[in-house]
Formats: structure tokens, sequence, C-alpha cells
């Protein structure tokens, strides 16, 4: 077996100039001053027991929430007889902020493709969903960005990927609906043309989610 690297039109760990990636170093002393702004304006106390060193956990929180991955590269393996097999990689779950409103959204990540003569390493679509959760997001435009990067790994547009979410902003404020999942479908190139493996793809995003 022989490995090769891919290199997708964007990097994995480059400084990504889209929405949600601050261009620039966390200011993590500043967010600790403003977290503590924020709990005067709110009527606390900061210097009570309870809140002391909490401006500095929140801090430290978001910095390490939003600090862009280490470089890292998509490893292909060639298999020269491999084609025509759907490869569904399911379980994928990730956190990102609702750009909305700041709250978490848990988004659970099914992403498929057909390999045509070398298989992309199980463990990178999992970073990939990282990658692109770890910041102010939406799931439209998550869901996106990871079809459109896993478009570049494999070089071609057969790529499907589902995401669940579970919006806090819709379970613990507004409507208050706890059980309600949003689900966001990208089915590329052959996935969207052939209906027997969009259906393919379909329950086996199903039973990695059971
Ligand atoms: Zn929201």
């Amino acid at each position: 077996m022989t490995t090769s690297t891919a290199s997708p039109e964007t990097p994995l760990g480059a400084a990504l100039p889209v929405p949600g990636r601050p261009a620039a170093d966390i200011d993590t002393a500043r967010v600790s001053y403003l977290v503590r702004q924020l709990l005067i304006a709110l009527g606390e106390d900061p210097a009570r027991e309870g809140l002391i060193g909490t401006p500095e956990r929140v801090a430290a929180w978001w910095s390490n929430f939003l600090s862009p991955d280490d470089a890292t590269s998509v490893t292909c393996f060639s298999e020269p007889l491999l084609s025509d097999q759907l490869v569904v990689v399911g379980g994928m779950s990730v956190w990102a902020l609702c750009e909305h409103h700041m709250l978490p959204m848990n988004l659970e990540v099914t992403a498929g493709y057909v390999p045509d003569g070398e298989v992309v390493g199980l463990s990178k679509f999992g970073r990939i969903a990282a990658h692109f959760a770890g910041r102010l997001q939406v799931q439209e435009r998550f869901t996106k960005q990871v079809a459109e990067y896993l478009t570049g790994v494999i070089g071609r547009k057969d790529v499907a990927v589902a995401v669940r979410g579970l919006h806090l902003c819709m379970s613990m404020r507004g409507v208050r609906m706890e059980a309600a999942r949003t689900t966001t479908l990208h089915a590329g190139g052959r996935f969207g043309t052939d209906p027997v493996l969009n259906q393919q793809f379909l329950a086996a995003a199903q039973w990695n989610a059971a």
C-alpha cells in the first residue's frame, strides 16, 4: 500500500478567512476583563467567592474553543482495485456555537464517498468535522464547509454529508423544544443524481445514528 497526501485548495489548519474563525490571536486578558464587566452588568459581584476566577476560566475556554487546529494534511491511501464501494463514516459528534445567540449546538456528522483508486484515512473525517465546528457557526454553513473540504480532498463532487443538530438556542430559549433536531444534507455529484446511491447513504447514516 502506498500513501499520498491530498492537497485540497484550503489546507486544514491554515488561517482561514471564513466566518466564525478569528483572524487574529484571541486577546485572552481582554476577554477576561469583559466577562468581569458582563457579570457586573448582570448584577453580580465578581468578587464573591463562587465567581473568583470565573472570568479567567471563561476566557481560557474561549481561547481553547476558537484556537485553530494544528496544521494537518489529509492522508489518502492508494487502493487501485477499490471502486464503487460506498464508504460512510458516522457517529462524529462535535460542538459549535450558534452565531445568532452564542449558545452551543451539538452536531452529529455522517459523511460518505465512493473511492476511486484511493481511500481517505478514516480519522481525517473526524478532524475535518472538528475543524469546522470549533467556532461561531450555523449548521447549514458547517455542512457546506465539510462537504466542500471533502470534495477538495477526493477531487470529485461525489460526497455526501448529513448533519443532525441539537441547538440549545431552540431548546433552552425561544420555543424551548428540547426534542427538536435539525437535519441538513449535502448530496454532491453522484449522490445527487443516483437515487440508489443516495438511499444507500441515508440508510447507512441511520445505522450510524442508531
Ligand atoms: Zn441560535
